[in-house]
């Protein structure tokens, strides 16, 4: 039986062109600074987003801890928004590792208004901690892929400024945006002082993430990485895979955002699903379940016995990622086993 894992885009399997650079990749010891096919891939891509310098992570996790843990000191409160990766998903490593306090905003979409983030910068005043960084998040994973505009980082980044904070973007799907602003993916940098993004999710490399930023920054992350324990020794095997990741999968991650909105609008013809598909932006689709019947987990379970995963959030909840391990034909498909298991007295 063949799969179809809508799951998440982390689920990619290397291209064939990455398990022979794999086999064949030129390696040194990354910590002594002396492996050539890391280096390659942190200077491709420093230059591709149009920063100073660049630092080969494990994960994005990794990433933005270490992002945090560079730009800020401990006892300093950051901003970030409610539903954003680092304050739900990162094991409160910003409080334990970091000694950060979090100062969460709700943001629609993943924005959180201007004048929000404005009142949450702590004047000065003995009893506040200061505020040491903003982190901003695009695209927006919880939000289903949503896009903050150029205009929007633009303004956040004059904000900052003006107040002298650093802003980190978590941008583990920034390439995404980028294709679906139709921009470079330097003009969204541009705005910010650090981007952490993932090569092991739809540009399909199998392990890894980046970090960007000015040279001293970059300096001063990779002693937080050493630190953390994530200097790695012969990462060139996987850094080849992540120059094959930004040389040649940035570009066809716009058939996963045609994708996404094909299977958001067959969502809604099924009759189970609330979706939004003009509001899919990139590759990832938020779904209601609409069946007073039916429960997520369930559902979740009788897709996975006959070949789709997808992942449930709750009772009401799914998520679905596209990726290019999923075909157009996959998503037909996928539709077409969502109709089968639907149950008799289903709308
Ligand atoms: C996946 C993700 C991360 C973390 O990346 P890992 O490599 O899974 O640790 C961070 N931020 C966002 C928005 C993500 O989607």
């Amino acid at each position: 039986m063949a799969i179809i894992d809508l799951r998440s885009d982390t689920v990619t399997k290397p291209t064939s062109e990455m398990y022979v650079a794999m086999a064949s990749a030129e390696v040194g010891d990354d910590v002594y600074g002396d492996d050539p096919t890391v280096n390659r891939l942190e200077s491709l891509a420093a230059e591709k987003l149009g920063k100073e310098a660049a630092l080969f992570v494990p994960s994005g996790t990794m990433g933005n801890l270490i992002a945090i843990l560079t730009h800020t000191k401990p006892g300093q409160e950051m901003i970030l928004e409610e539903k954003s990766h680092i304050f739900q998903y990162e094991v409160g490593g910003v409080a334990r590792v970091a000694g950060v306090q979090t100062r969460p905003i709700n943001g629609p979409r993943g924005q959180m208004a201007i004048e929000c983030i404005e009142e949450a910068i702590r004047p000065q005043n003995i009893h506040f901690p200061e505020t040491g960084l903003i982190a901003i998040e695009n695209t927006h994973n919880i939000s289903g892929g949503s896009v903050l505009p150029l205009e929007y980082m633009r303004k956040v980044s004059e904000l900052a400024k003006s107040r002298n904070l650093p802003v980190h973007l978590d941008g583990a799907r920034v390439f995404n945006a980028a294709v679906a602003l139709g921009t470079d993916v330097k003009n969204i940098a541009k705005h910010v002082d650090s981007v952490m993004f993932c090569l092991s999710k739809g540009l399909a490399s199998p392990v890894g993430s980046i970090l960007v930023g000015n040279r001293s920054f970059i300096n001063k992350a990779r002693k937080h990485r050493k630190m953390l324990g994530g200097g790695l020794r012969q990462a060139g095997v996987l850094a080849a895979c992540g120059i094959i990741s930004l040389e040649s999968m940035v570009d066809r991650l716009k058939e996963d955002h045609e994708n996404a909105r094909l299977l958001a609008s067959e969502l809604l013809e099924t009759g189970i699903f609330i979706t939004q598909p003009e509001a899919v932006k990139t590759n990832i689709v938020n779904a209601v379940l609409d069946c007073p019947s039916c429960n997520a987990f369930e559902l979740s379970e009788k897709l996975a016995e006959r070949g789709v995963l997808v992942g449930a959030r709750s009772k009401r909840h799914f998520r679905f990622v596209l990726h290019k391990d999923v075909t157009r034909d996959n998503v037909i498909e996928a539709i077409s086993v969502m109709n089968s298991v639907k149950k008799k007295n289903c709308p």
